[in-house]
């Protein structure tokens, strides 16, 4: 029973508490999901409940993991408990009854992208016209539907029939035909179709109800309708259900996460015992104190404040850095420190920190790049949670891949992954006999495809495609010296139809895989800023250089990066909370919809009460995103923290009064909408390119003057059409490729 000594008495009294509906409500760090895995094995080892008739469900795979694991800690292994995500409570339901709906037990699990090639198929059927509706569309008002339980014979009656809602009638019935037909589900059915399974089938119902004497609900402030519908079927009879949550917490609106099921569980479970845990475990009264300034800002929460005994801790140090990069060194140098152990005692209470013990926490994916090269240049291991390393993303991989090739076309294996991404008609068995062939002739792939005879025996389509992408680096391959890099990779990705690929599929995902490449751009200018005459053979070797850092091998003990949203429920020592800064966090999207502002300030406040010991916040005065720089203000997240709880060591009045300054001058008095951003550099990129092929229109005569994008003014001196020779005003003299050279006319002598 120690297990239970060691709970206050609330958490005590909510562990022992195993009759009845049981909401524990209360703030972040106070114990809940302990709380919740000390109930359970109070159950199993003092109560004599079989771990079979135990439910409890969360939401991601970790959060399922470790409590599982920390169950087992206490009572040993225990295979037939359900400790488990929403999604795979719901899929094994499924595989013992789908056949109530009509479905074989061996149905597949569609994926999003199974989601999207069947949508896509469907439209080709129904000839609908993709460009002007994706397929994204398509599945957004699909899952829209599914999540609000509006079948596809009940949509018109419940939106209309204007044109657009006809169409998304008949793609939504075709696409539940084509699942139906296909024997598959996809992630919304597993949830709906597990609650459909127990409406529906008296004895499937039954039989849960049965096994399930005890059910339990971690994070259940982010349920939506459908797991609240499974979690009130499963529990309306024994109602031994317990639902742990913390409105404060709620970060899944966006997603369908109704906030209203934890306010009303006191109406929908009549005479629940409602626990409310107000000390705080975790973190330091500074964090505390910090954590509450800002959730107080939101006028829609039920009033509650945590305490703890560790009254005062560090204050929290706010770093406003010149530039991201200045930012992630600044996090780098303070991991450093920290782990050294030249810390002063106050800063580390306890000595010997490991890597393990510091989080980056950041409000989206983009923002990992600057600091895993800063953490790569010192040397410190790191880990991304919940996402790739960016230079292990595909697209990233793909286009460094298409730069290979432009350094060195012999570069089977870059070409053999970009060869048909995009979708150049050269499937798997044709790119087999073209390397055959190539190993036949010994020569590269790339020589290969430059026979005109090897072309011509491929379809029209392929044969198109092969001319357009083999000119397209043997233009670049013969210019690279004349061209910036970041020029070359606008034409890379523009003139390879990758650009257009992402733009086309028009997903979420499509999205910030787009965000990602001009992120990219950041990269190579970042580069060219330090060393304008740096070779994209130089810059190549560099990138190699960040990308095979392997940090892989002592994961263990290794600083971790992940987005705030995957942070819910974790903790760590260290917390570093960057790009504290107007448009990013809050991000400018929160102010689209009504809730946003304060959804993003309860995310600020779950990452704020992720930390123990020490936080750190930062931002940048300046950040460039996507190849722009801008000047940035500070988050107002930072403005609502008491700022007698933020370091005072100078740095955010001297900052404050260094912005001041730029204030007067360059300061914007908007700052920039990232999503602006982001389309102004989609913009600029095909502008830049558009300006490239430009040159091919122009008739350079002897005595034009141009502008060259990396060499400056110059003097044409011939040209014949396809080669144009310029003499630069440092007297240098350069023969351009038309339709490649970044050369614009200006007028003449
Ligand atoms: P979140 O809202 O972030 O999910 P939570 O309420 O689920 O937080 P836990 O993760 O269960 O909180 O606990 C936070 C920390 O406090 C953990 O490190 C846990 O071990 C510790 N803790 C919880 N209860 C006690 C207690 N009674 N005595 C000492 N430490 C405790
Ligand atoms: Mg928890």
């Amino acid at each position: 029973m120690d297990y239970l000594n060691k709970l206050n008495d609330k958490q005590r009294e909510a562990a022992m508490h195993t009759e009845g509906p049981l909401l524990i409500l209360a703030g972040a760090g106070s114990g809940k999901t302990s709380t919740m895995t000390c109930r359970i094995a109070y159950m199993i080892r003092e109560l004599g409940i079989s771990p079979y008739n135990i439910l409890a469900v969360t939401f991601t795979n970790k959060a399922a993991k470790e409590m599982k694991d920390r169950v087992e800690e206490l009572i040993g292994e225990s295979p037939n408990m359900w400790i488990l995500t929403f999604h795979s409570a719901c899929l094994r339901i499924l595989r013992s009854h789908a056949d109530v709906l009509g479905y074989g037990r061996d149905f597949a699990v569609y994926d999003p992208t199974d989601q999207k090639t069947l949508v896509r198929n469907i439209c080709k059927d129904l000839q609908i016209d993709t460009k002007k509706f994706s397929h994204a569309y398509f599945l957004g008002a699909i899952s829209k539907c599914k999540e609000d339980r509006i079948s596809p014979e009940e949509y018109p009656r419940e939106y209309g029939t204007d044109y657009r809602e006809q169409m998304i009638h008949k793609v939504y019935q075709a696409y539940e035909a084509a699942l139906k037909k296909n024997n598959a589900m996809d992630f919304d059915d597993l949830l709906l179709n597990a609650v459909k399974v127990l409406e529906q089938d008296g004895a499937a119902l039954r039989k849960y109800r049965n096994r399930f004497h005890y059910i339990m609900v971690d994070e259940y402030q982010d349920t939506n309708q459908i797991q609240y519908a499974f979690v009130r079927l499963l529990a309306e009879e024994h109602r031994n259900i317990c639902v742990v949550g913390d409105d404060d917490q709620c970060i899944y609106q966006w997603r369908g996460a109704d906030i209203r099921n934890i306010l009303e569980f006191e109406k929908d479970f009549p005479g629940a015992k409602v626990v409310k845990l107000e000390q705080n475990y975790r973190s330091t009264g500074t964090i505390l104190d910090a954590a509450h300034s800002v959730i107080s800002h939101n006028a829609s929460r039920k009033a509650k404040k945590l305490w703890t005994e560790d009254a005062g801790g560090s204050p929290i140090t706010y770093y406003r850095a010149e530039d991201e990069r200045d930012e992630a060194s600044y996090v780098a140098s303070e991991i450093s420190r920290l782990t050294e152990g030249s810390y002063t005692l106050e800063e580390g209470r306890k000595a010997g920190r490991r890597y393990k013990d510091f989080a980056i926490l950041y409000r989206t994916n983009a923002q990992s790049r600057t600091f895993e090269e800063a953490l790569s240049r010192r040397g410190i291991p790191y880990q991304v949670l919940g996402g790739l390393r960016y230079y292990d993303r595909k697209e990233v991989k793909d286009i460094v891949c298409y730069m290979r090739l432009v350094q060195n076309r012999a570069d089977d294996l870059a070409l053999i992954r970009v060869i048909n991404e995009p979708k150049r008609g050269i499937g798997g068995k044709t790119l087999e006999k073209l390397q055959t062939l190539a190993r036949v002739r010994g020569e590269s792939l790339f020589d290969t495809l430059l026979d005109e005879d090897v072309v011509a025996s491929l379809s029209a389509k392929a044969g198109k495609g092969i001319r357009e992408l083999t000119d397209l680096i043997g233009g670049l391959y013969r210019e690279q010296a004349n061209m910036r890099i970041s020029d070359i990779y606008d034409r890379l990705l523009v003139g390879s139809g990758y650009m257009k690929m992402l733009e086309d599929q028009n997903t979420i995902e499509s999205e910030s895989r787009i965000e990602n490449l001009m992120e990219f751009k950041s990269v190579i200018i970042d580069f060219e800023e330090d060393d304008a005459n740096m070779t994209l053979a130089e810059f190549m070797e560099r990138i190699a250089l960040l990308a095979d850092v392997d940090n892989h091998d002592s994961e263990e003990n290794a600083v971790v990066l992940m987005t705030l949203h995957s942070a819910k429920g974790l903790e760590f020592p260290f917390v570093f909370m960057p790009g504290m800064e107007d448009g990013l966090f809050p991000g400018w999207r929160a102010f689209d919809r009504p809730d946003g502002l304060e959804e993003e300030r309860r995310l600020c406040y779950v990452g704020i009460t992720r930390a123990k010991e020490r936080l750190w916040m930062t931002g940048a005065e300046q950040r460039m995103l996507y190849g722009k720089t801008d000047y940035t203000r500070e988050s107002q997240f930072m403005r609502e923290i008491d700022p007698k709880l933020i370091s005072g060591d100078g740095v955010m009045q001297k900052k404050r009064s260094n912005a001041e300054g730029l204030r007067s001058g360059m300061w914007r008095s908007e700052p920039v909408r990232p999503f602006d951003q982001l389309k102004y550099a989609r913009q600029q990129t095909k502008q830049n390119v558009a300006a490239m092929q430009a040159s091919a229109e122009a008739d350079f005569a002897p005595g034009d003057v141009v502008t060259h994008r990396k060499f400056g003014e110059g003097e044409v001196l011939s040209s014949d059409g396809k080669i144009v020779r310029v003499r630069f005003a440092d007297g240098s003299e350069k023969k351009l490729a038309i339709g490649f050279a970044p050369l614009e006319k200006r007028g003449r002598i």
